[in-house]
């Protein structure tokens, strides 16, 4: 399989340089040429298999032989391990209608562990075969970070740097970066937005010099093998349904647009999914595309969602450049608009092929915390935030058969749900000392160069 950038299909790149480079050098995003799509009989077989081999596949489908078997296999294990369930994303009935996939049962509690976990793996075994170093940056939304520090604590040939929004993300999220001890994470609270700390990692890429000399290496969701290592879950969530006549809607709580276009070439791959409903808070600038075809950037709103308070939403380039019928000149042009005047427009054509695979809604805060109090009272679970936005949005809805993507614990933000029913939700045992350790945390001012010259103070050959 080979790579194209997004706004430019003439140069092919292998798996393994797109796993190391993570963003293309013309600031496009990594895309296959071309998505498999798996015989009816292959998808069956596939759907037999336990998440661990589904995962292995698919891999090898997007990865080629980059990995031996032997190597992957064991890459797989280590990685879901240490998962609270056997089946890694548990899928639980709440009733004839919906279900709800659970994907917080990592060691940082929100579904970012899934891929990084097994990323990590993929970017230290690469370098070690190159006898390479490299730094890798991200910014996070809140979720992301502590899936990073904890997938790429202590590997001995990568630095790992996290920029957060200070001040905009939960506590038991910044916990789950800044009480790591291990030397070579660098955890950065930057006076800013997410987009403020997307915007100065994107910024620090486009620094050809800076980018050679540490390798810089990026893990957001804009890393493609993160998306791939998201695919699993759809056909693990399909395997576990009882009853598979109907296709289905996957309703998944969305910023970047990573998980859920993962979901997306679930369906390209051919795994029965009717729609993918994007559910958004306030932060709805992919609702309003969706409903208008104005993909207008407009300031962050801060809501009780954090991970999905974003306004520039990455990913969204990749289904772009299917949208245009792949001309890769096209989304070049769509990005140059976006980037002179905040915003680009789809065309009835565009946006006819947009709403044939997809839904999006949105919902406020207030209505989150009701719906986070109406699932504990009827069924006694508690959901988080994020989870409790796409579960409004099929109450609201009533879409038929339904997978709600459970993108985080509640534990995760405890106070907003204690908000919602008095009372609040246990961090699993694991987790239980996170409140009294202490934290580390570096502060910059939301300013590219104070970050270009930390890096580089703190590269080691
Ligand atoms: C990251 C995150 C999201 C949004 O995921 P995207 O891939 O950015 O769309 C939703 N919920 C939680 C809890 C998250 O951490």
């Amino acid at each position: 399989m080979q790579y194209i950038s997004t706004r430019d299909q003439k140069h092919k790149f292998s798996f393994e340089d797109i796993l190391l480079k993570g963003l293309a050098d013309d600031g496009g995003l990594f895309i296959p040429e071309f998505i498999p799509e798996l015989a009816e009989n292959t998808i069956i077989d596939l759907l037999s298999k336990d998440y661990q081999n589904i995962t292995f596949e698919i891999v090898k489908l997007f990865a080629g032989d980059t990995f031996e078997v032997k190597t992957l296999s064991q890459m797989i294990d280590d990685s879901y391990s240490t998962f609270r369930d056997e089946r890694v994303t548990p899928l639980k009935n709440i009733n004839d209608k919906t279900s709800i996939l659970e994907l917080h049962h990592g060691p940082t509690l929100a579904f970012k562990d899934l891929a990084m976990q097994l990323l990590s793996r993929m970017i230290e075994h690469v370098l070690d075969r190159k006898k390479k170093r490299a730094s890798i940056i991200c910014a996070t939304s809140g979720d992301t970070g502590g899936a990073a520090v904890s997938a790429f604590a202590n590997k001995n040939n990568i630095d790992l740097y996290v920029l957060f929004p200070r001040n905009r993300i939960s506590e038991v999220q910044r916990r789950f970066m800044t009480t790591n001890e291990a030397a070579n994470v660098h955890v950065i609270s930057i006076d800013g937005t997410f987009d403020d700390c997307q915007n100065i990692v994107k910024a620090l890429f486009k620094d050809k010099n800076l980018s050679d000399s540490v390798q810089l290496t990026a893990v957001n969701s804009i890393n493609w093998a993160r998306i791939m290592i998201q695919i699993m879950y759809y056909f693990s969530a399909y395997s576990q349904l009882n009853d598979k006549s109907d296709k289905i809607n996957f309703i998944v709580p969305t910023g970047n647009f990573g998980d859920i276009f993962a979901g997306y070439i679930a369906k390209k791959m051919g795994l029965s999914i009717n729609k993918l409903v994007i559910a958004t808070n306030k932060n709805n600038i992919l609702e309003k595309c969706f409903k208008s075809g104005d993909y207008e950037i407009s300031g962050v709103i801060p809501t009780i969602s954090p991970s999905m308070d974003i306004q520039i939403s990455s990913n969204f380039e990749r289904l772009l450049f299917d949208l245009v019928g792949g001309e890769s000149k096209i989304v070049y042009e769509k990005m140059v608009d976006l980037g002179n005047h905040n915003k680009f427009k789809l065309d009835n054509n565009q946006l006819a092929k947009f709403r044939a695979s997809f839904e999006a809604e949105s919902l406020d805060d207030s209505e989150t915390l009701e719906i986070i109090r109406k699932v504990y009272l009827e069924h006694n679970e508690i959901i988080d935030p994020h989870t409790a936005v796409a579960m409004g949005i099929q109450l609201k809805k009533n879409y038929d058969k339904s997978i709600i993507l459970s993108t985080a614990h509640p534990a995760k933000f405890p106070e907003t749900v204690d908000k919602a029913i008095g009372k609040y939700p246990e961090l699993p045992i694991a987790n239980g000392n996170l409140y009294e350790q202490e934290e580390r945390i570096i502060s910059k001012n939301n300013k590219i160069n104070e970050i270009k010259e930390y890096i580089l103070n703190n590269y080691r050959k």
